[in-house]
């Protein structure tokens, strides 16, 4: 009995050629000429009645049984009355007992289609079952079948009714306020990695498996005027790469090799860049679709760095604070028992730098380590630099208490190498310097010089203006000898660095390009030419966890849904850009992210400029329209992986002048453009 409260939902479908039975004898074109004559008819069924079966299950041909899978997955949820178009039977319900048959439409020409249509009652039957009341019809035909139906301007359609068919069938639909028509071609084929024959049952076995899943509201939406209804039939997932892939740990636990001449790059005679580690890395087989890891969570034992997910590294050197090793009691004990290198997965000879993360004391009135003990645990984890103890002046309430810490700090760097020579450390100790103005830090790098440094590092001036830092950098320069290193810390700004160099800065380190990927709403991406904003599509799940009503909960899914596929459809040029702009919108609104008009536009320019197709990248190559998106850890941190990359190309061209390196000519090179892309950008 029908449900009145579940809504019905029609479905017309063309015969196949393949059938469950297909014995000697099978019913012929003959013995339907008989198909009005119910006793020489039923004579003919007769001979085949072991064969007998309900249409329904007779037919196994691609199309008919990847329908079939959609409607049983549907049953529970819609009222479904399956009806079959047969080339021999004419418009039969999907419950009638049928014989083999072999008898198609498909190859006949348009008058023998018309003539045997006619003879059928084809035409008739089915404009009859048009117009019967139902809430949805979904007709899947081809064009010769559809043909067959013999539709015309005059046809009356009850529900609102969408045509399956081949795009060049498009053409002979009649036009009527509720039918709506999506045409497929070799393009969708390949998208749903299905068979031209079997298609129109794959689409709609889909629509009615994610109907079942998000309910009613998901069919309507899907079937609205001007909806692309493949937005709204999620993509297979990705075939996996030919490649052998490892087991893991092995597939993400390798060290990365030092190209064929080592290490060394030009740019670094003038400065190296520093990036600094809070576990950066994603899964290299993350599957954006299912959303879902290779194995269990993300984590370090499915996850890689950016310098492997590359292959190579884009920075000269990794910095790690001390507060990110000790995050955890499983991480200090696996630190300690392999190394900070063979953590980092980046060979013994990578320059990996340790510092004491001044932040995270800032506060206290003295650093909570000792200089023993730090010298201790650089030496335990293997570093290549280690910085001396320094505490951060602005974390001081008075005058007095900044006089302490900066003195405290010269005391630090003072033990700190005393101890290092003391001990016989093979690692460089680098001492670091804080200071109230730029006499005070050149008065610090003085004493420094004397203890014996020949590496320094210039602190607490993330927050400062270029012309300050440059000023500091300077003064510094000029009371420390010809060959000292001097690094700054924090800070790495795309217009100021060859101003740095020039004041004596051999190298700094920044993530304000990696973060920027999610920090810096509007400005994510940066491409050849400018920035792009990410566009926010968050996580529907975590948007339904308080919601108590299941409408509301399909309701957020299906927009999400249907702004992730309007969005890669129009990646994957199969969809328009104001369908995947209003689609994002759409879903924006709905789980309460407020845009701008001038965001929007922003989003308009990111789809439109496609910069994940410019970019030869391996992240972009490789994950597309993904890295544009911002939604969770494995596209944005590969956005903030791109970034990084594309920072340290830059950074070399500035550096080596132009041409000097095989960089394409796209990019920005003129300081005065760089500035307009790359607006000073700050770590914190
Ligand atoms: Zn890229």
């Amino acid at each position: 009995m029908p449900n009145p409260s579940r809504l019905r939902l029609r479905i017309i479908t063309a015969c196949t050629g393949q059938k469950r039975h297909m014995p000697e004898g099978s019913l012929t074109q003959d013995d339907f000429t008989y198909l009005h004559a119910p006793e020489i008819f039923a004579q003919r069924e007769s001979a085949l009645a072991t064969y007998q079966l309900p249409a329904a299950e007779m037919y196994t041909g691609q199309q008919h049984v990847r329908l079939m899978r959609g409607i049983e997955a549907a049953q529970a949820t819609f009222d479904i009355d399956l009806w079959i178009v047969s080339a021999g039977y004419g418009l039969i319900h999907g419950t009638r007992e049928i014989v083999p048959y072999e008898m198609t439409f498909q190859g006949m020409k348009a008058q023998e289609i018309d003539a045997w249509a006619a003879h059928l009652n084809l035409p008739q039957n089915v404009q009859n079952l048009l117009a019967q009341p139902t809430d949805l019809t979904l007709i899947l035909v081809g064009k010769s079948y559809l043909r067959a139906l013999g539709l015309t301007d005059d046809t009356d359609f009850d529900s609102t009714t969408v045509f399956f068919t081949g795009s060049e069938a498009l053409h002979s639909l009649p036009t009527h306020p509720k039918l709506r028509a999506v045409g497929l071609n070799k393009s969708d084929a390949t998208r749903y990695r299905c068979g031209l024959v079997g298609l129109k049952g794959e689409i709609v076995g889909k629509l009615l498996i994610e109907a079942a899943n998000h309910g009613t509201d998901y069919l309507i939406a899907a079937t609205q005027p001007d909806v692309d209804l493949r937005m709204f039939i999620p993509e297979p997932a990705p075939l996996p790469p030919k490649v052998h892939v490892l087991s893991r740990p092995e597939r993400v636990d390798f060290i990365i090799k030092a190209p064929p001449g080592g290490w060394a790059k030009p740019h670094q005679s003038k400065l190296r860049f520093f990036i600094p580690d809070w576990d950066d890395h994603v899964d290299p087989d993350y599957d954006f679709l299912t959303e879902t890891h290779a194995g269990g969570k993300g984590n370090r034992s499915n996850q890689m760095f950016a310098h492997q997910m590359y292959g190579q590294p884009s920075y000269d050197g990794l910095l790690v604070s001390k507060m990110v090793a000790d995050e955890s009691k499983i991480k200090r004990d696996l630190l300690t028992e392999i190394g900070i290198h063979q953590y980092l997965r980046v060979p013994k000879d990578f320059p990996v730098m340790g510092d004491c993360g001044a932040f995270s004391y800032l506060l206290d009135d003295i650093p909570p380590y000792s200089s023993s003990e730090i010298l201790e645990y650089y030496t335990r984890l293997g570093f290549t630099y280690g910085v001396s103890i320094d505490h951060l002046l602005f974390g001081a309430q008075t005058e007095a208490g900044m006089q302490a810490r900066y003195d405290l700090t010269i005391q630090n760097a003072e033990d700190f190498i005393t101890e290092h020579r003391k001990n016989g450390l093979d690692w460089t100790p680098i001492g670091a310097v804080q200071g109230a103005s730029p006499a005070k830090y050149a008065e610090a790098a003085k004493k420094y010089i004397k203890m014996g440094y020949t590496h320094l590092g210039l602190g607490g001036m993330v927050r400062s203006k270029t012309d300050y830092i440059l000023q500091v950098a300077h003064a510094v320069n000029d009371v420390v000898p010809a060959g000292t290193q001097v690094h700054l810390f924090g800070v790495a700004r795309v217009d100021s660095l060859t101003d740095f160099v020039k004041a004596g800065i051999t190298s700094a380190d920044s993530a304000s390009f990696l973060r920027q990927a999610w920090i810096r709403f509007g400005q994510n991406y940066i491409g050849d030419e400018r920035l792009y904003a990410a566009i926010r599509i968050p996580g529907g799940q975590s948007k339904t966890k308080r919601l108590t009503d299941p409408r509301e909960v399909e309701r957020i899914l299906a927009l999400e849904a249907a702004a992730l596929s309007g969005v890669r459809g129009w990646a994957n040029r199969i969809s328009g850009l104001n369908q995947a702009v209003d689609a994002v919108v759409a879903y924006s609104e709905l789980v309460g992210l407020r845009l701008t008009p001038k965001l929007i536009d922003e989003y308009r320019l990111t789809l439109d400029h496609r910069p994940w197709e410019q970019c030869g990248c391996a992240i972009c190559k490789q994950a597309g329209v993904e890295v544009l998106l911002f939604r969770g850890n494995n596209r944005n941190r590969r956005r903030g992986f791109h970034n990084t990359y594309m920072f340290y190309r830059l950074m070399q061209q500035i550096l080596t002048g132009e041409g000097s390196l095989p960089i394409p000519a796209e990019w920005p090179l003129k300081s005065r453009s760089v500035q307009l892309v790359l607006p000073q950008m700050e770590t914190l």
